[in-house]
């Protein structure tokens, strides 16, 4: 049973939207090709976990502090007799293993040893785990999702499950039978609620509102080409159709990840969305979808 579901980072939709908006550099633009495919590995890897069932709690994309220290998950699967600690990698090509990184056998770049990267997650989760008073069997793994990876000189004994061992890993997951308990549960509640969702991520990129493209993209070919037509918003590269409220929802949306500090205000969404509404008609719609706050000219929405 899926208990929190994948979506976006942050820094995943903070840099595509500024694709859209303005020209990043070559490493910001390799930043976002890893972060789509890693992405894209994840949810492919949920897709496989569908077929577990009610009784194996799945959670997806945590952030955790302990201490002060941050630390992210991709997958935690409970089940009644172990909880799973994943890393998911889409890693593609051929690769050989060393203790610190593993070298690209082919003209792509190294990657670091993504075992450090467990070792450190499954310490500080023992430690909150602890420091929670629940104590459980964990087993950490290195994922590796994509079919067309190899990882030549791979020692037996390190936590690692490669393209080829996926199904049988899965399959293993579905025969456990004995049913979830309360400690179970209590555990997944317990790791939803301290999860940091506001987290803003390290190093975000250079940008101001100013410098960067105005107005809705289309929801389907993410063109700017869109005019207000027959009271919605119509795209006239590829004639795709949205409601003006939606659009203007998820375009609010985006600012509110772009500018995570400003408040969002009907003259500045008017600014922001480009299109031809009258100001009260943005007011209307952000009033019916978010939380009035302030007065007269302090008035923004939450
Ligand atoms: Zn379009």
């Amino acid at each position: 049973m899926m208990i929190k579901e994948r979506t976006p980072s942050q820094e995943l939709l903070t840099l595509r939207s500024l694709n859209l908006r303005m020209n990043l550099t070559d490493q910001q633009k390799k930043k976002l090709l890893r972060l789509e495919s890693g992405y894209e590995g994840e949810l492919k890897f949920d897709q496989m976990l569908k077929q577990l069932g009610q009784d194996k709690y799945v959670l997806c994309d945590l952030m955790l502090e302990i201490d002060g220290s941050y630390f992210q998950i991709d997958t935690v699967i409970i089940t009644s007799q172990m909880i799973y600690f994943l890393d998911v990698k889409n890693f593609y090509g051929d690769f050989s293993y060393t203790p610190e990184k593993l070298k690209s056998r082919d003209s792509r770049p190294d990657y670091k040893n993504p075992l450090h990267q467990l070792h450190r997650g499954i310490t500080h989760f023992k430690q909150l785990l602890h420091s929670l008073d629940l104590s459980f069997p964990v087993s950490p793994y290195v994922v590796f999702i994509n079919s067309d990876f190899t990882l030549y000189e791979a020692p037996l004994h390190e936590p690692m499950i490669f393209p080829t061992q996926l199904n049988q890993f899965c399959s293993q997951l579905v025969k456990r039978e004995a049913s979830l308990d309360k400690r179970h549960h209590s555990l997944a509640k317990a790791l939803c609620n301290l999860h940091q969702s506001t987290l803003r991520f390290a190093n975000p990129p250079d940008y101001e509102f100013n410098q960067l493209k105005k107005g809705i993209h289309c929801l389907q070919c993410q063109s700017f080409s869109t005019t207000v037509k027959k009271g919605k918003i119509y795209c006239s590269e590829c004639g795709a159709y949205e409601a003006t409220r939606e659009g203007v929802i998820r375009s609010t949306e985006e600012f509110k990840i772009l500018f995570p500090t400003e408040h969002v205000t009907s003259s500045i969404i008017v600014n922001w969305c480009q299109l031809d509404l009258h100001q009260k008609t943005i007011s209307r719609i952000l009033k019916r979808h978010y939380e009035k706050r302030g007065e007269t000219k302090g008035i923004h929405y939450v």
